[in-house]
């Protein structure tokens, strides 16, 4: 069954198909600034089961980066969606908190970029940390 979910306006919404093939929540500096401060908690979802339903986002990528991320999110509310990395084409990072239901998401299967960690940031307990990315 497909996942859905939109922005906070309701400008944009989406829906995610397929099985998610990992879950994370990522501390580092970058997403410290989209999402407010907190770790940004994603799913990785196939790209090819992603689809904006109503609305198009907002793209963004650095261009002091060699292979930036592109951050896609609603021009209207700011709303963070999809994450599009080039380290991994085949898969969106999808911010749960967009979905219409988020506590489908569960529990993240691991920390990343915990060497950006702040102090007030939290890794629920028995998930496994990792200063980068594993492997
Ligand atoms: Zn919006
Ligand atoms: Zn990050």
């Amino acid at each position: 069954m497909a996942l859905e979910g939109g922005c906070y306006c309701g400008a944009l919404r989406y829906e995610a198909g397929g099985e998610s093939m990992f879950k994370a929540q990522c501390h580092c500096r970058e997403c410290c600034y989209i999402t407010g401060g907190s770790p940004n908690v994603f799913m990785a979802m196939p790209a090819a089961d992603f689809s904006y339903t109503k609305g198009s986002p907002k793209a963004f990528s650095r261009t002091d980066l060699e292979n930036p991320v592109t951050r896609e999110f609603c021009a209207d509310c700011g709303t963070h969606i999809v994450t599009k990395t080039p380290n991994v084409p085949g898969a969106v990072m999808l911010k749960v908190g967009s979905l219409d239901d988020p506590s489908v998401y569960g529990t993240p299967q691991m920390a990343i970029f915990t060497c950006d960690k702040q102090s007030f940031q939290t890794v629920p307990e028995g998930v496994p940390e990792h200063e980068r990315v594993p492997g």
